[in-house]
């Protein structure tokens, strides 16, 4: 079965809302193995939205339209359902008793607009709404199937799983089909060099492979649709153990794993501890790491050194942090990097972060930046241009020392 979602409400137009109920429904019909290929965003407006119907109803059986149930002008939906094709409305008792209802139980009056909320295209059953007004309504018409549903998303919510699910469900008995999905995580590679990489895998139809660039990382969602779980999570294992053979070096995780969280387990695992001292990213490095509780515990102490402190050569360390006069970029990194690791005792690994103040070094928005890290007296380090917003490029080079700790 084909789905299609219509979602009326200029203000998701106009971006002051987030769709938040389009989530909630993907996911939801992903779950009940039901395709989605048309999801559409449509204003306050009957014509427009009628259109919008009568087009889903042209290449999906199922198509579920949410929001403008209410009692206002602008409130659309059961009117565009109606003439879309082209039934007329009634009103029903049983939507009547449902809008009756709540206005009895909060003790109101009921105004003569809210009556508009008991009509239903004919034919249409009405579905409870236990916590709002408007009422539901479910319409099967020429071998297809229809449901409205109200916008406020605790009542879309509660009426999608307490009513449409169930409905659905008694309706695909017979030809059941489940989507099961996982997410990948990898850092260190771009978008670009990945599809190349992977063109033949993302070309599948089913198991499907789909990148998303987040920021720093790229997410790789494997999905699967099969007859039962077991069947789709060995599909997603199979073309899993293909992806690690190509990306491996890449992949820090899957699911909810977070990249300072890999590192903790890392750090832990192996019984290290890490300190850093942090210029360019102003204890950003130290924040990312201390908001996993395990990466937390593997910290043994940071310090934050402004480009300032740095040129004033801050005296009354325990020991010297600053590299000697005329030593500067991926040297200084790196005898800082000793230095701290020295400075925090029991510390295995040391970290430094710090822009290359040259001025040739940078030109326009750019930041030239150098990590280094000294594990046990054994020096690694990174250059990178980074481009953009400064808590952007931060952002990227707490990244990057990441990474370095990680790989
Ligand atoms: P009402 O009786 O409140 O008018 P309705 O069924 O007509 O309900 P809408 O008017 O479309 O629904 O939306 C009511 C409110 O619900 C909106 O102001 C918005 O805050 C929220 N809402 C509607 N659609 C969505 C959505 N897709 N995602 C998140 N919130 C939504
Ligand atoms: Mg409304």
């Amino acid at each position: 079965m084909i789905a299609e979602v219509i979602f009326t409400g200029t203000e998701l137009l106009l971006g002051q809302i987030l769709n938040t109920n389009a989530q909630y429904l993907q996911q939801t019909l992903a779950a009940l193995g039901l395709d989605l290929y048309y999801q559409v965003t449509v204003g306050d407006n009957q014509e427009r939205c009628a259109r919008a119907i009568r087009q889903a109803a042209g290449r999906a059986d199922l198509i579920i339209i949410g929001g403008g149930l209410g009692p206002t002008e602008d409130d659309i939906s059961r009117e565009a359902l109606g003439e879309a094709l082209e039934i007329p409305l009634v009103r029903d008792p049983v939507a009547l008793s449902v809008v009756e209802r709540f206005f009895v139980s909060r003790g109101i009056p009921m105004s003569a607009n809210n009556l508009k909320q008991a009509l239903v295209p004919l034919n249409g059953v009405v579905l409870d709404n236990p916590v709002g007004t408007a009422p539901g309504v479910a319409l099967e018409h020429k071998n297809k199937l229809y449901f409205l549903l109200p916008g406020p998303p605790a009542e879309f919510a509660r009426m999608l799983d307490g009513q449409v699910v169930p409905y659905l469900r008694r309706r695909l008995a017979d030809h059941s089909a489940i989507i099961c999905s996982r997410v990948l995580k990898l850092c260190g590679i771009g978008e670009s060099t990945l599809d190349d990489s992977l063109s033949d895998l993302l070309k599948s139809a089913n198991p499907t492979l789909a990148p998303c660039a987040k920021e720093g990382e790229i997410h790789l969602r494997l999905t699967a649709k099969a007859p039962n779980e077991a069947v789709a999570r060995q599909m997603i294992a199979d073309l899993e153990a293909t992806l690690r053979l190509r990306l491996e070096r890449y992949i820090f995780g899957a699911g909810e794993d977070t990249l300072p969280g890999v590192v903790g387990r890392l750090l832990d695992r192996n019984g290290w501890r890490v300190a850093l001292v942090e210029e360019f990213t102003g204890g950003l490095l130290a924040h990312m790491l201390s908001t996993d509780p395990v990466a937390r515990e593997a910290l043994s102490g940071g310090m934050v050194l402004t480009g300032q402190a740095l040129k004033n050569n801050l005296t009354g360390l325990p020991l010297n942090i600053f590299p000697p006069a005329g030593i500067a970029g991926k040297e200084a990194a790196g005898q800082m990097a000793t230095a701290v690791r020295r400075i925090f005792t029991g510390s295995d690994i040391g970290i430094a972060v710090l822009e290359n103040k040259k001025p040739s070094a940078q030109p326009g928005d750019q930041s030239l930046v150098h990590i280094a890290t000294d594990f046990a007296g054994t020096c690694r380090e990174k250059e990178l241009l980074l481009r953009g917003s400064r808590s952007r490029a931060a952002r990227r080079a707490a990244e990057a020392a990441l990474i370095l700790l990680w790989r």
